[in-house]
């Protein structure tokens, strides 16, 4: 499960960030999730309280914000919403996108003590 990996990842930060910017807790994380960022977001949040277990953010809340895949259409000159990586534009049905958003996942903001 990646989910795992990804969860152990933003652990590390944390704790990376806890030395540089002084703090012991962390009690909210806020992350924001493209949608074509392929991470099971239930998924993420079960493996989210599995490691922060007996570190510096046991117990704290993870809030998900689902962000909004978008792609630069070479037919329509314009940036389109598309929800999936083969989507093709809403608006002519090109198949000329290139992905500008959607595919990031990174933490927001945090509140700590
Ligand atoms: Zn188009």
């Amino acid at each position: 499960m990646h989910e795992m990996s990804i969860a152990e990842g933003i652990i590390q930060v944390l704790e990376e960030q806890a030395k540089t910017q002084n703090y012991s807790r962390v009690k909210t994380v806020w992350l924001e999730i493209g949608p074509l960022a392929m991470i099971e977001t239930e998924a993420l949040s079960f493996c989210f309280e599995a490691v922060t277990r007996s570190t510096l953010a046991e117990g704290a809340t993870l809030n998900i914000i689902n962000t909004k895949g978008e792609a630069f259409c070479m037919q329509c000159l314009k940036n389109v919403p598309v929800t999936q990586r083969f989507d093709s534009c809403p608006e002519c049905g090109s198949h000329q996108l290139q992905l500008t958003s959607g595919e990031e996942m990174r933490i927001k903001e945090l509140e700590v003590e």
